[in-house]
């Protein structure tokens, strides 16, 4: 089997399905892999797709056993709560460092080929050409795991395309350890500022601006646009070094794919549904992918002439599309009310004032109570 693309979606198919013993070859387009410098959120969902995908030992060693202390929710720009998570939302949340997963993941593709400095430029249903016109064939699946622009999405005939939503992001991680005492975002008229620890005491911020992409120097804007913000905001941005600091323009994929399988080439995690980043679920959903395809996967392993492949992989498209698309909607929608500006800002906090703390996160412990 073939997996196009060795983020985080790919490298944790590729390691299941080599250890449910496939033989399988990864290429990734990057020539090394190389420090990712922000945090993730890992959900319930997704840790109940690391252990279905066998990943459980590798990930217990990169996250905290608890969860983040203190109050977690919303808050306005002067530190007053707008909506604060009940426990059940946090209860099995974990912040994680990147760089440790992407690495913990290698880790755990040890047998598998993992291929660095080979840029696909297009797939069939039994292998991939390169853009240096190598061919690698022969497979009897090709799973696109190669992100937003996948390349092996190219021949679909939906029109789903990548589009900006309107605002950027700055992520960085303290360079040392910041005592905090509560996490979540904080939000004001078109930006928010996200804060989530990491297990070591180091901490993992982000800041979110409504406008045209950005080419301004990290440090300079931030402290400008939120250095009158509650504490411990500057303090987290006097502890992170200036080239620490990561600029991305946020894109989503527009447009919904009435597939998710086309022949033998199967998409999963951002190449099927990059979605915004404001549920923190883009990854856990590219995990619940890998799990799901690896279960649906697995009978072919086992006997090859006994399952049909097409059909495994049509149960796969029927498990995921409606849930990952449906979350990739509502992602988009929350991302429009969190970078809200002038009076619809003001709206925005009035209501989340007025709404229940269970009411606003029952939304979050629904989308976490998935199972493989
Ligand atoms: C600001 C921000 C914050 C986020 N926070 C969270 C969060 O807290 N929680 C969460 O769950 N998600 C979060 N996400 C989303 C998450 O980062 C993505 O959903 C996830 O990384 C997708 O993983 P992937 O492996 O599917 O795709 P990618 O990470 O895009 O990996 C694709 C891989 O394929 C390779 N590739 C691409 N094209 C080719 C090619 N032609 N040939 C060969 N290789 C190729 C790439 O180099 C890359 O290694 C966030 C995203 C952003 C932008």
């Amino acid at each position: 089997m073939l997996v196009v693309g060795g983020g985080i979606s790919g490298l944790a198919l590729a390691s299941s399905l080599h250890r449910g013993g496939a033989d399988v070859t990864v290429l990734e387009q990057a020539s090394g892999f190389t420090a990712a410098g922000s945090g993730l959120s890992l959900f319930g969902n997704g840790f109940r797709a690391l252990d279905a995908l066998g990943l459980d030992q590798h990930i217990a060693a990169i996250t905290s056993p608890h969860p983040p202390r203190g109050t977690n929710g919303t808050r306005r720009h002067d530190g007053r709560w707008l909506t604060v998570f009940t426990d059940e939302v946090t209860a099995h949340l974990r912040i994680v460092d990147r760089t440790e997963l992407h690495t913990a993941l290698r880790a755990a593709c040890s047998g598998v080929t993992v291929c660095t400095g080979m840029r696909v430029e297009s797939a069939d249903d039994t292998g991939v050409d390169l853009t240096d016109g190598v061919r690698f064939g022969g497979f009897d699946i090709v799973i696109g795991a190669d992100g937003l622009r996948s390349r092996v999405r190219a021949g679909w005939s939906d029109p789903v395309s990548p589009r900006y939503a309107g605002y950027g992001a700055w992520r960085g991680i303290t360079s040392r350890p910041v005592p905090i005492h509560d996490g979540g975002e904080t939000v004001g008229a078109g930006r928010r500022f996200g804060i989530a620890p990491l297990r070591d005491g180091r901490v993992y911020w982000f800041a979110c601006l409504t406008g045209p992409e950005s080419t301004r120097p990290g440090l300079e804007v931030l402290r400008m646009e939120f250095g009158t913000w509650h504490d411990p905001i500057s303090e987290l941005l006097d502890a992170t070094d200036d080239d620490a600091i990561s600029y991305l323009p946020i894109e989503y994929l527009h447009g919904r794919l009435g597939s998710y399988v086309d022949g033998r080439r199967v998409l999963i995690g951002d190449a099927a549904h990059a979605m915004t980043p404001d549920l923190g679920q883009g990854a856990n959903q590219g995990l619940e992918d890998a799990a799901v395809l690896a279960r649906c996967l697995r009978p072919i392993i086992a006997d090859p002439r006994g399952i049909r492949i097409d059909a495994a992989l049509h149960r796969y498209d029927a498990a995921r599309r409606p849930r990952s698309q449906t979350v990739a909607r509502q992602a988009r929608l929350l991302g429009r009310v969190m970078q809200a500006s002038g009076t619809a800002a003001t709206v925005r906090d009035i209501g989340m004032r007025l709404i229940p703390s269970a009411a606003a996160s029952a939304a979050s412990v629904r989308m976490q109570d998935w199972n493989p």
